[in-house]
């Protein structure tokens, strides 16, 4: 959320952010909504004062004996109080509109952020690690499950319908040990590490910024009125919720959960193996920092290092790309991509999203500090993943499958897997 002087001040670049990043939205109507809601508090504020001004005169006439006088104010009183609940119910319901209009107004986007469409028009920033190139007929991270014994995708469907899967034996040990890699990692460079609640309330949704737009790719218990999250971000960011913190030092954090996401819109996209599922785990990265623009420039090139390092130690080659406004979400200022390199599609494939939200989530969720003169400011939030999985099981089977069949296992790896330095099948 925005503040709103600041819409009215920036309305036609707003507006441009909005159609880049596919948000119907017409700013000339939230403008209007809201100059037609402050003429009406102003009438409702002039009714009202001219009410408690007549209402004191009937006090001061009863108390001189002018009863004909008092009467009359009692009429006009009856009467203000007739228009004001006309004019309140009108307030109410451009109230709504504004609130509503309100929560879908973009954050607008970093100067440095490339403009375009869609992810086709991202722009690499760098290239780490080469492909491997083999010389054997290279097989699909599906075929490398099934033959390793990893994963069971038909039981899935079977059992949970499309974009799910059983993890098996060792296919779960690895599943279990790039997270443990990730939040050791994490906790070595001071970030507070967290299990946080999956199903939230409505509001938790939309103070985070994932409603109401990202509604439809929600899952909702309607009895409860709660919602699945489809990332740790939302409660962790949440934990601070109408507080006032201290960011002396960046708060960071990171969330280990479950992921819960209905892929709504991608009916026909990647639905072979374990790219695009409906339920994945996911290591979190969070941060929260003072109202700084430079000193949050310098948190997202952080939170982008620590997944590279994963990648790094995970010997998985992949690419970093300036995100576009047209791949952008509503709340993000500035993003990278980070995309691992993945053999069976002959591309990088995204693997992990950085993204800087300057006070656009602090602002919904009112989380504050005080600057150093004593002002309560909202803070600024940033976040990336630190490793998805199981998505980035695809890089890690098929980069370091072999000639024979087996898959190496890198080397940070091992003390998470029983110390097993491969996996070959019928192990
Ligand atoms: P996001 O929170 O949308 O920025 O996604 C972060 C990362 O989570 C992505 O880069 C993927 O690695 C992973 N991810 C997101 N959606 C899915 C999905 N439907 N299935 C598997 N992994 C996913």
């Amino acid at each position: 959320m925005l503040d709103i002087r600041y819409i009215r001040d920036n309305a036609a670049q707003l507006q441009q952010v909005a159609d880049q990043k596919g948000i119907k939205l017409s700013l000339d109507e939230l403008l209007d909504v809201d100059r037609q809601r402050l003429q009406k508090l102003l009438e409702l504020e002039n009714n009202r004062k001219e009410r408690n001004e007549r209402s004191q005169l009937i006090a001061v006439c009863m108390k001189a004996g002018d009863q004909v006088k008092a009467e009359r104010l009692k009429e006009e009183v009856r009467q203000i109080n007739l228009e004001l609940k006309q004019l309140e119910a009108v307030w109410s319901e451009l109230d709504r509109r504004y609130q509503s209009l309100l929560m879908l107004v973009p954050n607008p986007v970093s100067p440095d952020t490339p403009h375009g469409l869609s992810d086709a028009d991202n722009v690499e920033l760098r290239r780490v690690g080469s492909p491997p190139a083999f010389d054997f007929e290279m097989k699909d991270h599906v075929a490398l499950g099934e033959e390793l014994d990893l994963f069971d995708l038909p039981r899935g469907v079977k059992v949970a319908g499309t974009r799910n899967y059983f993890l098996k034996g060792a296919g779960l040990l690895l599943h279990r040990a790039v997270q443990q890699l990730a939040v050791d990692l994490l906790m070595e460079r001071g970030f507070t590490v967290m299990d946080v609640p999956l199903i939230v309330r409505e509001e938790t949704m939309r103070n985070t910024g994932f409603f109401p737009l990202g509604q439809d790719q929600t899952y909702e218990i309607p009895s409860e009125g709660k919602w699945l999250v489809g990332t740790s971000e939302v409660p962790l960011i949440s934990y601070y919720s109408d507080e006032i913190i201290d960011v002396t030092e960046p708060i960071r954090l990171a969330g280990v959960s479950v992921c819960f996401r209905k892929e709504a819109g991608s009916a026909g996209r990647d639905v072979r193996g374990l790219y695009r599922v409906h339920q994945f785990a996911k290591v979190e990265q969070v941060i929260l920092c003072r109202n700084d623009p430079e000193l949050s420039e310098q948190l997202l090139e952080e939170l982008t290092k620590n997944a590279e390092d994963l990648l790094d130690l995970l010997e998985i080659p992949y690419r970093v790309v300036a995100v576009c406004t047209g791949d952008m979400s509503q709340k993000n200022y500035k993003q990278y991509d980070i995309e691992s390199w993945m053999p069976s599609r002959g591309s990088y494939g995204e693997t992990h999203s950085s993204s800087s939200l300057l006070d656009f989530q602090a602002r919904r969720s009112n989380i504050r500090y005080r600057d150093d003169d004593g002002k309560a400011r909202y803070c600024h939030t940033l976040n990336n993943t630190a490793v998805a999985s199981p998505r980035i099981l695809i890089p890690l089977l098929e980069n370091h499958q072999r000639a024979d069949g087996s898959v190496y296992l890198p080397k940070a790896l091992r003390k998470y897997m029983n110390g097993l330095s491969e996996l070959r099948p019928n192990m």
